[in-house]
């Protein structure tokens, strides 16, 4: 059963901005405002701030904001994890205490009026609703392609992740917990929540240009990010060495069968066939074998993040668990 008037909590993490939040605290406590007088939401909704380990006066704003408002709120952390890491402490510290979340930057540069339409999308019956850019206009060409590159080879190595999403999504509290199941540390969300389930859908927006302050995401830290996110959801480059592997000890063959033949002609230096045979099957068998260990690494690797095997949507008829 969705419930018709939902406690929301906006999620903003927050590494360093405080150029960019007193511009910004002003636009989510008006969404706010508006949300629950149109009867979208509940009072008691708040935005609530995720001081990711800042060492301007990021801290002193948001707790200066919460002491005059009661509809801002935060936490801060020991020290700086990154973007990822300060979403799931929100997440954490919300999800027992409202009925839906919504993670979005603090820059402003995700349109918060598209809030509106994720909260008729959960009303409709979706536990989480991702904001996808429509347009990427005020992104360079090569931000632009370095970014959608990425998303293809995520997809084609075996990931789910949503075209042209990054963090800015609606989701359910039972969404969340879902989410929150999963107890991997190097965290890449926008391809673990789809692996979480749940109806889902889309709901586009413009992105804008960063209201104030500067990016933390340099080209490096993307590139960073984006190997980060393939290398987390997929095994699929070790699969390549094991094929690799055995392409090259197929071609050895051929290459020992080519070395014994020139050989049995007669047309060859002392020592060259057996040389060459030599090199061609001790490299295919090397990358073949580093490829099969490989395939077990990353068994173990999937092991280790002790990912949920299943997450209940519903139960129908099921007598309470007895003590037995
Ligand atoms: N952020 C964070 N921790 C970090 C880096 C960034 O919490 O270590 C936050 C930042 O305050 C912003 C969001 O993550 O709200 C996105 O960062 P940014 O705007 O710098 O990235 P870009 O939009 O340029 O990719
Ligand atoms: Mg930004």
């Amino acid at each position: 059963m969705v419930e018709i008037c939902p406690v929301l909590y906006i999620i903003v993490p927050c590494y360093n901005e405080e150029a960019v939040l007193p511009v910004t605290a002003p636009i989510f406590r008006e969404k706010i405002r508006g949300l629950t007088q149109s009867g979208s939401i509940a009072g008691g909704s708040r935005v609530l701030f995720v001081d990711d380990g800042s060492s301007d006066a990021t801290w002193d704003i948001i707790r200066e904001l919460s002491e005059k408002d009661e509809a801002f709120c935060g936490i801060s952390q020991s020290r700086n994890r990154g973007h990822q890491n300060a979403l799931i402490a929100g997440l954490t510290e919300a999800v027992d205490r409202c009925d839906i979340t919504v993670t979005i930057d603090c820059d402003g540069q995700d349109d918060i009026n598209a809030v509106d339409e994720m909260i008729r999308a959960y009303r409709d019956g979706c536990d989480v609703v991702y904001g996808v850019r429509k347009t990427r206009k005020t992104d360079s060409f090569f931000k632009r392609f370095t970014a959608e590159t990425f998303y293809r080879i995520v997809n084609s190595m075996g990931g789910e992740v949503v075209f042209n999403h990054s963090d800015y999504r609606l989701m359910s509290s039972r969404a969340v917990k879902g989410l929150l199941e999963f107890e991997e540390v190097n965290l890449f969300l926008r391809g673990m929540v789809p692996m979480v389930g749940f109806k889902s859908t889309s709901v586009g927006y413009d992105r804008q240009e960063r209201m104030a302050g500067k990016s933390h995401y340099p080209l490096s830290k993307m590139m960073a990010f984006a190997w980060d996110g393939i290398t987390s959801l997929s095994t699929r480059p070790i699969r390549f060495i094991t094929c690799l592997g055995a392409l090259v000890s197929l071609a050895s063959i051929v290459g020992i069968i080519w070395a014994l033949t020139v050989h049995t002609m007669g047309d060859t230096a002392w020592g060259w066939s057996s040389l060459v045979c030599a090199m061609f099957f001790i490299g295919g068998v090397q990358l073949l074998s580093i490829g099969v260990i490989g395939e077990y690494v990353g068994k173990i690797y999937l092991e280790t993040k002790h990912r949920p095997r299943f997450i209940l949507k519903d139960t129908a008829g099921l007598p309470e668990k007895a003590d037995r």
